[in-house]
């Protein structure tokens, strides 16, 4: 079994990112994607941590289990940026359980058997357990004890 951690919103803060380097649409709650990859890869490969979910898939994987990133971003500079962040901060990630698909929604097409999705997006949570997969919502909440278990049911 392979515990797979979404990156955005879970793992590194891709929203204060867009703060940080002003890449909203101006009036909605959208990325400006054209700006995001004038920007090129550093906007990806220097987002900041988020310390709880970090804390988290180093607890998992030092228990022993097979860890992996599951992650979506169409650009290909977004996908080297992601890549180099994975370098610094998650080094030890097999390149093997490294997932990155172009488009998000799309994820559960790609699920890997016999597998856990950690998602901060509750419809990817639900689409993943559609397809036979189990999901975990990502939270500040979540613990460590809570994403046991998921892997012992
Ligand atoms: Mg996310």
């Amino acid at each position: 079994m392979t515990i797979y951690f979404d990156m955005d919103g879970v793992l590194c803060d891709f929203e204060h990112r867009c703060d940080e380097l002003d890449c909203w649409k101006p009036d909605i709650h959208k990325c400006n994607w054209k700006k995001m990859e004038e920007i090129g890869h550093s906007f990806w490969a220097d987002m900041n941590p988020i310390q709880h979910g970090l804390d988290l898939i180093n607890q998992v994987a030092k228990l022993g289990y097979d860890v992996g990133i599951f992650s979506a971003v169409h650009l290909d500079c977004g996908k080297q940026g992601k890549r180099e962040w994975l370098q610094k901060y998650l080094p030890n990630i097999p390149k093997k359980n490294i997932i990155i698909v172009r488009n998000g929604n799309m994820k559960h097409k790609f699920a890997v058997k016999d597998s856990i999705l950690i998602d901060d997006k509750p419809e990817k949570v639900a689409n993943y357990k559609m397809v036979g997969e189990k999901a975990i919502l990502y939270t500040d909440e979540l613990s460590l004890n809570d994403i046991l278990d998921v892997i012992g049911q």
